[in-house]
């Protein structure tokens, strides 16, 4: 059966675009109606008071501005938006209404844009070469020493399998995979208190799969739904455009390998957006594995 989210054709543009980690979200979404709140006007932008449920890429969308810009116009590190305080809108003229509310979840990931001191710390890993066409496997302990915290339960018998992409904003997407990875590791980790980055697996644009959270714990990717379910997140954007040859070559070969691993059926083999609403992991990457293996 295929869930009627599927069906759905999401209308994204603009600062759209730069959701981060798109539909991702974990938390459930503020029932409080976000206000306007323009204070001293100053050309170029509007200043915006953060109200309960806010996230940076909802203020984006709604004001027509990006998170990019949102970010680098108030400093911000993180993305703990304070009730109550003032964020200045770079470009906006108005905050409006968000007209994707009704079809996503928050999207509160997020990628800091700067490295955090603990980034910064860790020496370069020395990755595993990658031969042939299918993938390599980097181990965690090759791209940090930081071992999981014990907030976190086993994931039991896996039974299922969920494919996201990190859909991380333009500055970062530039970044090499293993210093995003860590990026989004920190953030889970010292942002959202996990025990750890929340996809067991990530797939670098190179091919090679990054091993993020140890198998035998339950993930943190689909908000309700991470019992008995491995999850897997392509990293880039995948939306408008397939990944490359090399990056789906691994994406066949590792999913095959994980299916066989835990007798996974191919019909139990999903898109983040099938199990929740999310427009993760992005139509074009979606299309493929409906084809793929929900067909
Ligand atoms: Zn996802």
């Amino acid at each position: 059966m295929i869930d009627p989210w599927t069906r759905r054709r999401l209308i994204i543009t603009g600062s759209a675009s730069l959701l981060l980690a798109a539909g991702c979200g974990r938390q459930p979404q503020s029932s409080r109606a976000p206000t306007s709140a323009p204070l001293h006007p100053r050309p170029g932008g509007i200043w915006y008071e953060v109200v309960e449920g806010d996230t940076l890429s909802a203020i984006a969308r709604r004001s027509g501005s990006s998170v990019q810009a949102i970010v680098d116009g108030n400093n911000l590190t993180n993305n703990v938006l304070i009730p109550q305080t003032r964020l200045w809108i770079p470009g906006a003229a108005t905050v409006g209404v968000d007209p994707l509310a009704h079809l996503t979840a928050p999207e509160d990931d997020f990628i800091p844009p700067t490295p955090m001191k603990e980034d910064v710390a860790e020496s370069e890993p020395d990755l595993p070469a990658l031969s042939g066409s299918g993938y390599v496997l980097v181990p965690r302990s090759r791209w940090t020493k930081v071992a999981p915290r014990s907030n976190s339960r086993p994931i039991g018998r896996v039974t299922r399998i969920t494919i996201h992409h990190t859909a991380e904003h333009g500055a970062v997407a530039t970044l090499p995979d293993v210093e995003v990875i860590r990026r989004i590791e920190n953030y889970h980790r010292n942002g959202r208190k996990w025990c750890a980055i929340g996809y067991h697996y990530l797939i670098g644009k190179d091919g090679r799969v990054y091993e993020g959270r140890p198998a035998n714990l339950q993930g943190a990717h689909v908000l309700s739904e991470n019992e008995n379910n491995i999850g897997i997140s392509m990293m880039g954007d995948f939306d408008k455009k397939m990944p490359s040859v090399r990056q789906l070559s691994a994406l066949k070969s590792f999913l095959e390998d994980t299916r066989d691993r835990f007798k996974v059926g191919k019909n139990r083999v999903y898109g983040h957006r099938d199990l929740n609403r999310s427009v993760c992991p992005g139509d074009a990457l979606h299309g493929w594995l409906r084809k793929t293996y929900r067909a």
